[in-house]
């Protein structure tokens, strides 16, 4: 198996590979924006029709959750559902209610680290970064008082949402790229396209793995020579090497602390491997926020789950993994 030449948006392999049982396949990849970053579908296809088929599907479904579930949206569904807090519950479609769902979930597995009721205080950090001053006290005290998320109530059996305190506001943004990714994959495979991964940038969801090999070959975030070997996961990374602001020397991240509605200051590195995207997504947050001795406690807790960690401690950098990390790496 070659690696096939990059030219434009479809990526294929002149000379397809002999796969027994599977035919004769060839690598695609697109790339699209969704959810306001480049999102790559890489899969192994019979040919440029088939493949334009599941370029459709993927993309379309990476389109639909972020229609649904972008906070920038004013007509979102989420953004709509936000506008209803502290009216009482709330009808809301399957997919929105599973990703509440979920984390809820990973909230209450990480004791509140992970929370997508952090909404008034993204919005005050984002302020903050706009205007590269901080948030004033009262204002972050404020903004807790409509944060929490034991204050965002589910109903199964009628599938409602209840944000039981007005004001409140929803951000799924530390969970969502996951979920779009896992729904991306999950239709390539009713393509019957399988050997897919689909990559919409810190968040990845893993199929089947190209032909000949034992998995897709993932970087691991701190530009060394790691790489993991990976098949039918979800890994992610979070960080503030991007979005962050700085005041007084201090670097305030984009991932808030809900415990004190700060922006996290401990320069966190993390990448998490779990079963599916979602999963790793909402770890990914969860586990920089706790950092790294309750965040690696956790994940070693968690079945099929294994993370990596960098930080920044008393002016040194500091890395730790889970003892089960080294074993998906490439030797
Ligand atoms: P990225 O978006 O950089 O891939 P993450 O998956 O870590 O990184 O998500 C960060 C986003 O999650 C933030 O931009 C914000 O929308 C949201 N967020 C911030 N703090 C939290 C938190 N404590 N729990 C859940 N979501 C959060
Ligand atoms: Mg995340």
């Amino acid at each position: 198996m070659r690696r096939a030449l990059r030219t434009g948006l479809a990526v294929s392999l002149l000379a397809g590979c002999i796969v027994p049982g599977e035919g004769s396949l060839a690598r695609f990849e697109f790339t699209e924006s969704h959810m306001g970053t480049p999102c790559r579908v890489v899969f192994y296809a019979a040919g440029p029709g088939e493949a334009e088929r599941a370029r459709r599907a993927a993309f379309a479904e990476l389109a639909a959750v972020d229609e649904r579930m972008s906070d920038y949206r004013e007509d979102s569904e989420i953004s709509r559902l936000s506008r209803r807090s502290g009216v009482g519950p709330v009808p809301v479609s399957e997919p929105l209610f599973e990703v509440l769902s979920a984390a809820r979930k990973f909230s209450e597995l990480s004791g509140g680290a992970f929370d997508v009721t952090v909404g008034p205080l993204v919005e005050l950090w984002r302020k903050a970064r706009r205007e590269g001053r901080l948030p004033p006290p009262e204002a972050v005290r404020e903004a807790l008082e409509r944060t929490g998320w034991t204050k965002l109530v589910l109903d199964p059996a009628a599938r409602t949402v209840c944000l039981e305190r007005a004001g409140m506001k929803l951000d799924v943004g530390g969970i969502a790229k996951g979920y779009a990714c896992d729904r991306a994959l999950a239709a390539l495979a009713r393509l019957g396209i399988r050997r897919a991964m689909v990559d919409t940038g810190g968040g990845m969801a893993l199929g089947d793995p190209p032909p000949d090999r034992t998995g897709w070959r993932i970087q691991v975030a701190d530009q060394s020579s790691k790489v993991l070997v990976l098949a039918r996961r979800g890994v992610a990374t979070s960080g503030d090497w991007e979005r962050y602001v700085e005041i007084d020397g201090v670097r305030y991240s984009h991932i808030v602390d809900p415990a004190t509605g700060v922006g996290l200051t401990n320069r966190i590195l993390v990448t998490v491997v779990a079963p599916d995207g979602m999963s790793a997504d909402a770890l990914s947050t969860a586990l920089s926020v706790l950092g790294p001795e309750r965040g690696l406690r956790l994940a070693e807790d968690l079945p099929g789950v294994e993370a990596w960690m960098r930080w920044r401690e008393n002016g040194a950098i500091r890395t730790a993994q889970t003892s089960g990390f080294a074993a998906l790496l490439e030797p």
